[in-house]
This record gives structure tokens, C-alpha cells and sequence, in this order.
């Protein structure tokens, strides 16, 4: 098992045995420690670190979105004094500054032993979002989080790490549902001095910002440091004086705007990140580029070597691209970035001269046919090619991704394409909800964290008293159950709908009744809408006296995207409807926070998306950590995870050329896994009034797929398979798991 320095057992906090000494933490002294302790988002993954700022003010920090830096601001030092004596806190501050000033000097045996190959030479890791914690709103959605979770397990594991993304002034949009249950978008400024970000400084000591020559006129942009653990993470802002007004609002939202807005952006991330890092002093190993959005950024790392050391066009491309790894996220065709040629003349036209190189060879590089005229340029084409590695997000995502890009390589068969597969994972520490971690603690061999991405470190689940499994379980069913009700008067009160809808809102759901939970992007593909394909058929679930049933879903459809704010609306609005009344429920504005509550609490979690369109999927690897079951169709992940003890699945992983045939097929199959498996089992108890099939399930399902789908797995892998040759070590073929 190998040695992460992480998550270390919970010892208890020493003991209070006196009160302030005098001269050891005074009032100021205090409150630097909790500064430091709020600069670095290490916090959010640490539940004792956590409950120590709530319990400094738990209503301000419920409403300021869990955080401290807003918190902090609140308080002087003396109030901070006070407010610490009185809750006990000073032993539990120090213990915490104590912790994370020992983790930032570590480095963990993991990392040291597997990555020696990169020397100082860190890996950058390039991503459009970084989903790290709610109060940090520069993500949308899967793609975000899942980079948020590399960055941690990046940290936990001790790789030479940077990462390179997009500060966005704005952020991706909060929702609420109107009177009639239709997605309104609110935004809102982030406030700069309450977010964990500080300049970014060069070796010079000053701030650093870059700038971009396009052929009409410069774009601009300051750099921004994220601590995320040990990771460095480096934001590029355009809202600095030099820029014109539209271009200082650039970075404002994630995913808005128009074409032109876009590819913008994508200049920045991509070459601004190459430009950042060299302003900064940091000279990257190797560069991994989630997503195409960064895929411009190889091209300026090629001129580099060309100015730098001389270079041809041709050899710079071969170095860089064996430093380069690309990975692929969307099995669909239309979801890949493409822009026309007058856009990439525009603003990658200044680059092309520096590289010597012809208007139709850097088309050329966007094109599956380079010397096709009517083909747009193409990000994951131009990702494809700047990269020696390149890989999809599940091993059917790879099958799909082999298909798509075949074309790109017209002399291999198709199991030969070049794209291998790592199948995402997450980020045990920011998911795993802190009761179960004691019971773990409790149960497992000290130090089972620090090989979390080892199936070794969870075997010990089985031994665990089923009665107290199933008892943390339903503490977190409840708490869950609290939660929801609480956003759901709140929903209620914000429409002005009346204390009776309040009040109603209080009571939804029934704690006893098996809970499902449904939370996504409200994209028609995911099918939000699937369990209401037959209404009599599920009502009769709905409706059992001794088997009842219950949902809740939570999800944001894209501002743009009509067909998916229906589906909202249809299930949002049920609840006017008696028969799902208090049995169906909607949480408005999905993210990290309300994900963390629903996949700690519920009893299954559902996903129904058309195979084969759900490249990996994460938040049902969140629910195993936390004792809940999956029932999902045989897609993404799923289709690699279920082992027929240790969830559901949704019909047998075959799909049809007709929608409306798969739906039809889909929803069959998901109302017979709903009555032949799932709701039996759940309601078969014992004497004791234990489920002890449904346990045994819950186990299996904790053995064999927590570390599997965790990121320190994901992580390992694509340092073993990826980052290490990729720097020039040994060779290792993509793991096949
Ligand atoms: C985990 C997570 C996702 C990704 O989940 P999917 O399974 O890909 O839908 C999206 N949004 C939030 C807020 C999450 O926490």
C-alpha cells in the first residue's frame, strides 16, 4: 500500500487545559491563524477544520456559503478571542494550523517515489473550470468538479503539480424557478477580496500579467494564486486597465457568450496559461490538457522552443507534443468547440507568424482533413494532434472516442486509434461525509486513507456491524431530509407563496420511505423525465402504504437550453400536483453543497441518460463512498463498475438506432429494476428491522468500487500511465481497468 500522507486518523483535538497564555495566542495572533487557515482550500476537504469555523458563527456561515474568508471579515480580533474561549476553539486552531503546516512541508512517499522522473519540472494541468468548493464559483458542473478533485488528489499524492484555469468575475449562473416552475438565471459579482485568491508574483516579487497580440489589438490579463493544498493554481482575470471595456468583461461567465467570446477565452487559457507560467518562472515537465478548450496552448509552447532554443517548427511539434496529454470528455460530435477560419486568422494570426507557418497549415492542425477548406477547426482535432497521449473517461467512452476519431487515423483499425481510457473518479476527503469517515476510522487498519486508491484499504467494510452501518446511514438520510426541507421553505418563502406552502415545505418527504436521488445538468439526453414515462405504473410506487417511494432532483439546464428547462419545469411543478405532492421534490440551484448533502443522504441515486452518451459520470461514485446504492443504465462509469452485487443496473447496456424505441425500452427496464429489485430488498428486514440484503449491497458496493472510482486512483494512473512517460521515464501502457 503506498504511503499518502493524508487524511490522517482523526485523533481528538488535545484537551483545553487552560485558558489563553499569555503572549501564545493573542487576540491578533488568533486571527492570523485563522487567515491562514481560510488562504488555503486544504480547509475544505478537512470536516474538523470545517466545523471550527461554523462553530465560530454557524448561521453566517450557512448564509455566506460556507466561507471563512467572508466569515472572518466579520469579526475582529478580539470578538474572534472571545467568541474562541467561549466555544473552546484556541487547541482546536492550533491543532489545525499545526496539521496543514506539517502537510505543506511533507512530501508524500507516493509522489516521491513515482514521479522522480519530473524533477522540478511540475506537471500543468490545464482546465476551462475547477470545481474546489461552493464559495469559489468558477464551475458549472461535471468537467469543474472533476478537475477540482484531480487538484486535491494531485495534492494528497505529492505529484509535481500546477494547474491553469480561467478566473471568472461572475461565474456560472445561480437558478431559481419562477411561479411556474421555468429556470430564471441570477448573476452575481464575486467578490474579489472575499475569495482565496492573491497575485500571482514572478521571481521579481511583482505581480504578474500577461498579454496576447491578436490581429486586432492586445488582450490583457492578471494572474491570480489559488492555494489548493500543496497545488498551486493559477487563474487568468482580463478585468485589468489596458483592456477595452468588452474584453475586461471576457472572463466574466463560464459558457456564455457567443463564438467570438469563446474562443477568447480559449486563447487565454490556453496560450495566456503558457504565458503565465513562463512570466511566473515555472517550466512545466509535461502538460495535461483537460478538455480541448486549452488546446491552443501547445502552440505557444512550440514557439517558445523555437525562439528559445532554435528550433524547427516540425521538431519543436514532436517535442512538445511527447510532453503533452490530452483528454477527451464528449462523446457527441456537436459538443466539440469549433470556430471558422476568420476567427483563428484573427486571433491566433500573430502566433502563426511566429511559428512560420501558413494560414491552411494551422487550419490544417484543426482539420481531420488538413487540407480540407470546408472543415472549421476543431479543438479536440487540434488537442488530438499537439498531444502523444490521449484518452477518454471510461473504457466505453474510449470505445466511443475510437470510433469518433477514427478518420484521424485512416491506415490503424479502429481498436488501434491512439485514445486510451482512465475512468474519472473523485475525490474521497471532499465527498465522504464525516460520519461514515469515523465509522471507517473506526473499522479500518490506521492509516487506511493514505491508500484510499488501493482496494486493500476498504476491505475491512465487511467486518463492520451491519446495524451500525445502516444507523449512520440513516443519520445522514435525515440530515439530508432536513436539509431539503429547509431550501424548500425557502424556495417557497422567496415566491411570497404563503405560510401554508411553507409550512407544507417543512414537511415534505417521509424519513422511512427508500429515497432516491436524481441530480444533474438538466440535459434532455440525461432524461430527467424518465420515470414519469408510464404515470400509472410509478404512482403506484409512489403511492404504497407499506412501500412507499421518493424523489428528489436538483440540476441547472444550459441558459440556452429550452428543451431542458421544460424537463425542469415538468418535474419542479408536480409538486402542485396531489398525487407527487411531498413525494416528488426539486432543490433549486444545484452545486457542490447541495451534491454533497443529496449523494451523503440518500438511499439510491439514479442516472438514465441514452447510452452512450454519458462519457463518465461522477456523482454515483460520490454515493458509494457514502453507503448509497446506484441504479443506473450501463453507461459511463457504470458500465465498467457493476458487478451485479454491488448496485442496479437499468436494462442490459444495449441501445437502438430510434430515441423513442430506447426510451420506451429504457423506462420498462427501470420501472422493473424499481419493483423486482430495488424496492424488495430495501423493504425486507430482518427482526432487528435490518435490510441485510440491502446492507450486504451497500458493502459490496463500498469493497469493490470506492477505491476504483476514487481520484487518487484516477490520479495514480494517469501519473503512471501519462505524466511519467510524458516526462521521458518508463513507458506504461494505459491501465486497463
Ligand atoms: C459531481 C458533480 C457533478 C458531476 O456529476 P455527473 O454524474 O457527471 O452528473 C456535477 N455537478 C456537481 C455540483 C457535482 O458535485
Amino acid at each position: 500500500m503506498s504511503q499518502v500522507e493524508e487524511m490522517p486518523r482523526q485523533e481528538p483535538p488535545p484537551q483545553e487545559t487552560h485558558s489563553l497564555t499569555a503572549g501564545e495566542s493573542s487576540p491578533t495572533d488568533l486571527y492570523d491563524k485563522c487567515i491562514f487557515l481560510s488562504r488555503n482550500l486544504w480547509w475544505s476537504w478537512h470536516p474538523e477544520v470545517i466545523s471550527l469555523f461554523r462553530d465560530l458563527d454557524p448561521i453566517r456561515w450557512r448564509q455566506l456559503d460556507h466561507n471563512p474568508i467572508a466569515l472572518l471579515k466579520e469579526f475582529t480580533p478580539e470578538r474572534l478571542a472571545n467568541r474562541a474561549s467561549e466555544m473552546v476553539l484556541y487547541s482546536r486552531i492550533n491543532y489545525a494550523v499545526r496539521r496543514l503546516k506539517e502537510y505543506l512541508a511533507t512530501k508524500p512517499n507516493w509522489g516521491a517515489t513515482n514521479t522522480g522522473v519530473l524533477g522540478a519540472k511540475p506537471v500543468a494541468y490545464f482546465s476551462a473550470e475547477f470545481g474546489l468548493h461552493e464559495s469559489m464559483p468558477i464551475y458549472s458542473g461535471g468537467l469543474g468538479v472533476l478537475s477540482g478533485d484531480h487538484v486535491k488528489s494531485a495534492s494528497g499524492l505529492g505529484i509535481p503539480f500546477v494547474a491553469i484555469g480561467l478566473f471568472y468575475g461572475q461565474g456560472y449562473f445561480r437558478q431559481h424557478l419562477d411561479e411556474d416552475g421555468y429556470q430564471r438565471e441570477e448573476y452575481q459579482d464575486t467578490k474579489v477580496e472575499n475569495a482565496p485568491l492573491e497575485p500571482a508574483r514572478g521571481p521579481d516579487g511583482k505581480p504578474v500579467t500577461i498579454q496576447i497580440d491578436t490581429r486586432n489589438g492586445q488582450l490583457f490579463a492578471k494572474v491570480w494564486l489559488v492555494r489548493v493544498g500543496r497545488v498551486q493554481l493559477y487563474l487568468l482575470d482580463s478585468n485589468v486597465e489596458g483592456n477595452k471595456p468588452e474584453d475586461r468583461e471576457l472572463t466574466n461567465r463560464l459558457y456564455g457568450g457567443d463564438e467570438r467570446t469563446r474562443i477568447r477565452q480559449e486563447l487565454l487559457l490556453g496560450v495566456g496559461g503558457v504565458k503565465a507560467l513562463r512570466a511566473l518562472g515555472i517550466t512545466p515537465g509535461v502538460y495535461h490538457l483537460n478538455e480541448g478548450h486549452s488546446a491552443f496552448g501547445p502552440l505557444e509552447v512550440i514557439r517558445e522552443r523555437m525562439h528559445y532554443e532554435g528550433m524547427t517548427f516540425d521538431d519543436s511539434l514532436r517535442e512538445v507534443a511527447q510532453r503533452t496529454v490530452f483528454t477527451t470528455h464528449t462523446p457527441v460530435p456537436a459538443g466539440h468547440d469549433r470556430f471558422d477560419g476568420t476567427l483563428v486568422e484573427e486571433h491566433l494570426g500573430p502566433l502563426r507568424d511566429a511559428l512560420g507557418i501558413s494560414y491552411e497549415q494551422l487550419m490544417g492542425l484543426g482539420r481531420v482533413e488538413a487540407q480540407n477548406g470546408d472543415e472549421t477547426f476543431c479543438m479536440t482535432v487540434v488537442g488530438l494532434k499537439l498531444s502523444r497521449r490521449a484518452n477518454a473517461v471510461s473504457n466505453l467512452h474510449g470505445h466511443v472516442s475510437r470510433r469518433m476519431w477514427a478518420h484521424l487515423w485512416p491506415w490503424r483499425v479502429e481498436e488501434e486509434v491512439p485514445i486510451g481510457h482512465i475512468t474519472n473518479g473523485v475525490h474521497v476527503p471532499s465527498w465522504l461525509a464525516w460520519q461514515m469517515r469515523q465509522l471507517y476510522d473506526r473499522h479500518f487498519s490506521p492509516g487506511w486513507s493514505s491508500g484510499m486508491g488501493e482496494p486493500g484499504a476498504w476491505q475491512n467494510i465487511h467486518q463492520v456491524d451491519p446495524g451500525e452501518l445502516w444507523e449512520t446511514h440513516n443519520a445522514l438520510k435525515s440530515l439530508l431530509l432536513t436539509f431539503v426541507r429547509r431550501r424548500l421553505s425557502r424556495q417557497c418563502r422567496r415566491r411570497e407563496e404563503g405560510e401554508d406552502a411553507v409550512e407544507a415545505a417543512r414537511n415534505v418527504l417521509d424519513p422511512n420511505a427508500l429515497t432516491i436521488g436524481f441530480a444533474r445538468r438538466f440535459a434532455t439526453y440525461k432524461r430527467a423525465n424518465l420515470f414519469l414515462f408510464d404515470l400509472q405504473r410509478m404512482l403506484a410506487m409512489l403511492d404504497s402504504r407499506e412501500r412507499p417511494v421518493q424523489f428528489i432532483f436538483a440540476g441547472k439546464a444550459h441558459p440556452k437550453d429550452e428543451p431542458g428547462k421544460q424537463f425542469i419545469q415538468r418535474v419542479a411543478n408536480l409538486r402542485h400536483d396531489e398525487r407527487f405532492a411531498k413525494k416528488v421534490v426539486f432543490v433549486e440551484d444545484y452545486d457542490i453543497n447541495v451534491g454533497r448533502h443529496l449523494v451523503q443522504g440518500v438511499d439510491v441515486w439514479l442516472n438514465n441518460p441514452r447510452r452512450p452518451l454519458e462519457a463518465s459520470g461522477t456523482s454515483g461514485q460520490k454515493v458509494v463512498l457514502n453507503g448509497g446504492l446506484n441504479c443506473s443504465i450501463l453507461d459511463g462509469w457504470w458500465a465498467e463498475a457493476y458487478d451485479g452485487a454491488n448496485g442496479f443496473a437499468i436494462g442490459n447496456g444495449t441501445q437502438h438506432v430510434s430515441d423513442e424505441i430506447t426510451d420506451r425500452r429504457d423506462a420498462e427496464a427501470l420501472y422493473s429494476v424499481l419493483e423486482e429489485q430495488i424496492i424488495p430488498t430495501f423493504y425486507d428486514r430482518d427482526v432487528d428491522g435490518l435490510p441485510r440484503k440491502w446492507i450486504k449491497m451497500m458493502m459490496n458496493s463500498i469493497s469493490t468500487l470506492a477505491w476504483r472510482f476514487s481520484a487518487h486512483r484516477m490520479v495514480m494512473d494517469y501519473t503512471r500511465a501519462c505524466y511519467v512517460p510524458a516526462a521521458g521515464g518508463l513507458s506504461c501502457d494505459m491501465p486497463d481497468i
